[in-house]
């Protein structure tokens, strides 16, 4: 069979769902996904590497990237610029691999008038209280960007009816376990196979006529 495209997944959901911790653990059990590093202009935090975390970009090189068509979307986000680099997506799914994104919910909204044939899965707070607890507690940013992401996460949740799945964070290995099996499901939706199908019973090598 020729090596079909590979899927574009999309993990959104409010600020301070556990996106990212959620997102790690998953990339320390699936090798064969592919992480699309972001690019963003925010500060690095202590312990993030340029190049695996973020690309960290001035402000200046970021609109070059956005003027250069080479972001697939771009958000601003509590004043800074976050973006996904184009090309590495589509080569990627060319070559038949499955592409992670993970990302806030304006930019998954962009994704999907791009790519509506990706898998979005919208990552859910087990509560509002607790998801208030991890904006509040995560301790590097004033009291002014905590007040922000709050009032963004209040609007981040009335977006969830774009979502093709709907995973609650209660439990980080769980959530994990559920997105891995998104993935599996995926890829075994008769939409997806079809296509290869047809191809094989049109070829030649597969008609009737040509056995003698
Ligand atoms: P943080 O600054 O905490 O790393 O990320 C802030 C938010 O930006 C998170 O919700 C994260 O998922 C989102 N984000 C990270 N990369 C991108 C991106 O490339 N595009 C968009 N739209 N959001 C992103």
């Amino acid at each position: 069979m020729h090596k079909q495209k590979g899927i574009l997944f999309i993990l959104s959901g409010p600020s301070g769902v556990g996106k990212g911790t959620v997102r790690e653990r998953l990339f320390e059990v699936e090798t064969q996904l592919k992480y699309s590093v972001s690019a963003t202009t925010r500060d690095k935090r202590p312990g993030e590497v340029h190049g695996s975390d973020y690309h960290f970009k001035e402000h200046s090189e970021f609109e070059k990237m956005i003027e250069n068509d080479e972001l697939l979307e771009h958000a601003k986000y509590v004043n800074n610029y976050y973006g996904t680099p184009r090309d590495y997506v589509e080569s990627e799914l060319e070559a038949g691999n499955d592409v992670f994104l993970e990302i806030e919910v304006q930019g998954a909204l962009q994704v999907k008038e791009n790519f509506s044939e990706g898998v979005f899965i919208f990552l859910f707070p087990p509560s509002l209280d607790e998801l208030k607890k991890r904006i509040v507690n995560r301790g590097t940013e004033s009291p002014e960007l905590v007040r922000n992401r709050l009032n963004e996460a209040r609007k981040e949740i009335e977006m969830m009816h774009n979502y093709d799945y709907v995973v609650v964070n209660d439990n980080v290995d769980y959530a994990v376990q559920k997105i891995k099996s998104i993935i599996v499901s995926e890829h075994c939706k008769r939409e997806r196979i079809e296509e290869q199908y047809k191809k094989i019973m049109k070829a030649d090598d597969f008609n009737v006529r040509t056995i003698n």
